[in-house]
């Protein structure tokens, strides 16, 4: 089975693959050669995440999936959320999102979080929706190299290191993206197109 994961992030991709049974095979927007960027505008993470499968299934007439991912801290009532990717503004980096979220949890106890994704699969036939969350906290600084995004500051439960920290087999077990992911392959199991 053959689907183009839509997505221009590569630490996403290769987080995806190394989980994916042998049966399915996943082509990168790279690998056919899709290099606009498509647009995320809207307020829920199943929107977005359906607009980019939707855009790339209607290019392309194949099978696909898009996520779009959130980091939720209730104390900043659920920001960064939806706008995860440009908290700190249009030219946004991670490094510049996590300062941004360090400094407004300066002077809060609460420091509570969550990963949210959601999938979208585009077949022929239908849409369909998978997601993944996984509950931690703001570290109180960065911490470790590995991962991408938001990782350094983000301590899942029960661990006391970042997911930047943590080997990536560990984040692909507890995380959001992985909980989203095994749901897909469970689902994809059953399907063939
Ligand atoms: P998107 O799903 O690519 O729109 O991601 C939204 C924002 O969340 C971006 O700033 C990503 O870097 C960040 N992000 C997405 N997935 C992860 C993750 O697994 N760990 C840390 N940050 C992430």
């Amino acid at each position: 089975m053959k689907l183009i994961f839509a997505t221009h992030n590569q630490n996403k991709f290769t987080e995806i693959k190394s989980q994916l049974p042998a049966n399915i095979e996943i082509l990168s927007l790279q690998d056919v050669a899709f290099s606009q960027e498509i647009p995320e505008p809207y307020l829920t993470l199943e929107e977005n995440a359906a607009t980019k499968a939707n855009t790339i299934f209607n290019f392309f007439k194949e099978a696909c999936f898009s996520d779009d991912t959130g980091l939720f801290v209730p104390a900043l009532n659920g920001a960064p959320g939806v706008h995860s990717a440009r908290y700190s503004g249009p030219e946004a980096t991670p490094n510049s999102n996590m300062v941004k979220l360090l400094k407004a949890l300066e002077n809060t106890k609460d420091r509570k979080a969550y990963f949210q994704t959601t999938i979208a699969l585009k077949t022929v036939s239908e849409i369909k929706y998978f997601t993944g969350k996984v509950h931690g906290s703001i570290a109180l600084s960065k911490k470790g190299i590995g991962g991408f995004g938001y990782d350094p500051i983000f301590i899942p439960e029960n661990y006391s290191e970042s997911f930047a920290e943590l080997p990536l087999e560990i984040k692909q077990k507890i995380g959001h993206r992985g909980k989203a992911i095994s749901a897909l392959i469970a689902y994809l199991k059953d399907l063939s197109f």
